[in-house]
């Protein structure tokens, strides 16, 4: 038998990391930053391993922490995962941290995704809010919703409508941070990593994980700034189409994110638009995992009573359920980027009677 080729990578013995394990032995430890240098600092061999940026808080550098498997070649196709960028949504960076140790199982044992590994990559971004989870926020050390925080602004809504993103205060939630300033340091890692490792793919897909909303889980795909169709409408509906064929049993409605609410500030609106603008010739479909959280209340309501009760599993079976739930579909999108041919590479008659189904499918009025 051959033995399977390693996948590059240097090792991860990076000083901002130590730095990092020091402030939380003085205090500034939470379990996601802890599971997150453990994982990252075991991928010898296996993942390229970036500090894309840190955040200063309490004389402490938080590395914001990018892992890529794969070839180095950014032309590859990718999925790509991102979490917590919500700092109360613990449980979207424990659901990326859990796909981050099956993959690096599979990458050291398993032919089959070693295989893969050689043509096709996986990138995951799982804290992107470190200081706003070590501080139970949903906005950043700033008190900026990150998700709110480009210069995106949506269609029609009035200046007091807090949810949708507003520049009245930071001591708001939804705060967009002032009008007019450069992005937080957060949302520029996220689009940084996105314009190198992900623009420049044949084939990119990316699911970045919230909870909080609704009672089952949903796969949004852009616009949450406006309720006309997201051009790769077409793509999209063929890959749910893929979906419900190949998994016939899975939990999730797949729609836009505008059919349940508006936004201003949203990035993966931001990132698409600028993808477009550039004319790329590739496919790019940032997708968001909303978790319905509003089923673990019902089930267990006095959890209300904690800050971040309404955003996570509390019972240990359910949260083991949300880390378990969602490795089928991370694996489905995964194959969905290595074999694009069925829902990428539709020709003109097909693109249009499928632009028809989903008009009427998600945005008839
Ligand atoms: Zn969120």
């Amino acid at each position: 038998m051959n033995a399977v080729p390693a996948v590059t990578s240097p090792l991860f013995r990076s000083p901002v990391a130590e730095a990092m394990r020091e402030a939380m032995a003085g205090g500034m430890d939470f379990p996601e930053m802890r599971d997150l240098l453990d994982l990252t600092e075991n991928l010898h061999g296996l993942a390229r391993v970036d500090v894309l940026d840190t955040i200063a808080h309490r004389g402490r550098a938080f590395p914001l922490i990018s892992v890529a498997f794969g070839p180095d070649d950014p032309r590859a196709p990718v999925l790509a995962l991102f979490g917590g960028v919500h700092g109360l949504e613990r449980i979207g960076t424990r659901i990326v941290l859990s796909y981050l140790r099956t993959l690096s199982e599979l990458a050291r044992w398993d032919r089959i995704t070693r295989e893969m590994l050689k043509t096709t990559r996986i990138v995951l971004f799982p804290l992107v809010n470190p200081v706003g989870m070590l501080l139970k926020r949903r906005s950043n050390g700033n008190g900026v919703d990150l998700m709110r925080n480009s210069p995106v602004r949506a269609d029609g809504i009035g200046r007091w409508h807090l949810f949708a993103g507003h520049s009245i205060s930071p001591r708001l939630p939804w705060y967009q941070g002032t009008a007019g300033a450069p992005m937080e340091a957060e949302a520029q890692a996220v689009c940084k990593l996105v314009r190198e490792e992900i623009f420049p793919a044949s084939i990119a897909l990316v699911v970045d994980v919230h909870s909080g909303y609704g009672n089952r889980d949903r796969i949004w795909f852009p616009y949450a700034r406006t309720r006309d169709p997201f051009p790769r409408v077409p793509e999209v509906l063929a890959l749910k189409g893929l979906l419900d064929s190949t998994y016939p049993h899975h939990i999730y409605c797949v729609e836009p994110q505008s059919r349940q609410y508006v936004t201003h500030g949203d990035l993966w609106d931001y990132l698409y638009d600028d993808y477009h603008a550039r004319g790329a010739p590739g496919h790019f479909i940032p997708f968001t995992l909303e978790l319905g959280s509003w089923v673990w209340v019902r089930k267990n309501w006095w959890q209300l009573f904690d800050r971040l009760g309404a955003f996570n599993p509390h019972l240990p079976h359910r949260e083991q359920r949300a880390l378990r739930r969602h490795l089928h579909l991370f694996d489905f999108l995964y194959r969905a980027v290595q074999s694009p041919e069925p829902w990428a590479a539709m020709g003109d008659g097909s693109r249009e009677r499928l632009m028809g189904h989903a008009v009427g499918l998600w945005y008839a009025k």
